[in-house]
């Protein structure tokens, strides 16, 4: 008898329950949560030899990590709960994030004045809120299995209810279902998709948000993240799950894909499916990336100042302990505050000479660098990601 195609302690895929190649050495990357906590190092990462998605192969031991995870989840301390702004690459205008994501959805989806609509893994509140302030004639649901934001959210204008269950296939009829920053976090996302569609009204429409793999190198290192979705895998489970993409997912928010789909009908965002060797050596090529950002700025350290304070700077802060000094941020709602013991200052207060560490894609890296260089700081930017893209 042939030895099995992969080692026989993995389950099988969790998106199409095909067999996982593992990626080697993912257990020594440190890591943190979605929520910007430092997390142990200790994962394990995979890719489907079906499907192509690079993901956490769910067992026990996935289960056991992310209950624990989950145990003491909160979303945006850094800012005391004030949404993540997004920053505009060319002029750096800052907008919250959920503006940005509906004025996009209006624009390219001529949503009507009034309809329905289920945010399913709401958060604090801050779609429902953006979305209220754009569409003031729909009636609005939130759903999240934690159910701290739950008076906030009844509060806000437009919402008739907030839910921590999924309501039963079939039961309520919405003609809009936004899954923001969801589906990467799910164990049986296309049986969630599946659930979800038959919450839609004939004609509605399900809007999906998650990590770009392809060009958010960072996604790897969120504990969890259970899949790191690309374009062409993340329409590849929507289309399992029975759903039609309008378009190919679009980048309505820098690092992210924005992905439309109808219940049925509609055909559109054809794309050719993702090939799962390719996708191994990006894996390799992503993990290889963070370990050498890692090692560069271990050389470049003490006295470091660390730009930004989300995932990528909370990761390289707590894997760098006390080679760094303080945080740089240009978020109004997080400057004056500190995180893991260490300042959040405005750029202003900085001066020339600083060493300060840009946690970030090369391309994204790069940008900011021009932005930042009459400020006279000494930017230590990332090397160079090889054999990670598309092409
Ligand atoms: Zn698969």
């Amino acid at each position: 008898m042939n030895p099995p195609p992969s080692a026989p302690s993995l389950p099988a895929c969790h998106l199409c329950g095909g067999v996982l190649a593992p990626v080697e050495g993912a257990a020594a990357l440190a890591r943190v949560t979605s929520d910007c906590r430092p997390w142990p190092a200790g994962g394990a990462l995979a890719v489907c030899r079906a499907c192509a998605t690079l993901q956490s192969p769910v067992d026990a031991a996935w289960r056991d990590e992310i209950a624990a995870l989950y145990a003491d989840y909160a979303v945006y301390a850094q800012a005391g709960g004030a949404e993540q702004r997004v920053f505009a690459p060319g002029d750096g205008a800052a907008q919250a994030r959920s503006d940005r994501l509906v004025s996009a959805l209006c624009a390219a989806f001529d949503l009507p004045e009034t309809g329905r609509l289920l945010d399913f893994g709401c958060g604090n509140g801050a779609f429902l809120a953006a979305f209220g302030r754009a569409r003031p004639g729909w009636r609005l649901t939130g759903l999240d299995q934690c159910a701290v934001h739950r008076a906030a959210i009844l509060a806000l204008p437009g919402v008739e209810a907030f839910l921590t269950e999924p309501p039963e296939p079939g039961a309520a009829r919405f003609d809009l279902v936004a899954m923001i920053h969801s589906l990467e976090h799910l164990p049986d996302p296309a049986g969630a998709l599946r659930e979800t569609a038959t919450l839609l009204t004939p004609g509605g429409r399900l809007f999906l948000e998650t990590p770009d793999l392809a060009t958010s190198p960072f996604d790897l290192v969120i504990a969890d993240h259970v899949s790191h979705f690309t374009a062409a895998t993340l329409t590849a489970v929507v289309r399992r799950a029975g759903l039609h993409p309008l378009a190919p997912p679009a980048g309505w928010v820098a690092k992210e894909l924005s992905l439309v789909a109808a219940a049925g009908g509609a055909a559109g965002g054809e794309l050719a499916p993702a090939d799962p060797a390719r996708e191994s050596r990006r894996a390799r090529a992503l993990l290889d990336w963070l370990m050498a950002v890692l090692a560069a700025a271990r050389g470049a350290g003490p006295g470091l100042a660390v730009f930004g304070t989300s995932i990528s700077g909370t990761w390289l802060a707590q894997a760098l302990a006390d080679r760094v000094a303080l945080f740089i941020d240009e978020d109004v709602n997080r400057i004056g505050r500190s995180h893991l013991g260490r300042p959040i200052v405005a750029p202003d207060a900085v001066p020339p000479g600083q060493r300060v560490v840009l946690p970030f894609p090369p391309a994204v890296a790069a940008g900011l660098a021009g932005r930042l260089a009459p400020r006279g700081w000494d930017l230590l930017s990332p090397p160079a990601l090889e054999g990670s893209g598309d092409a």
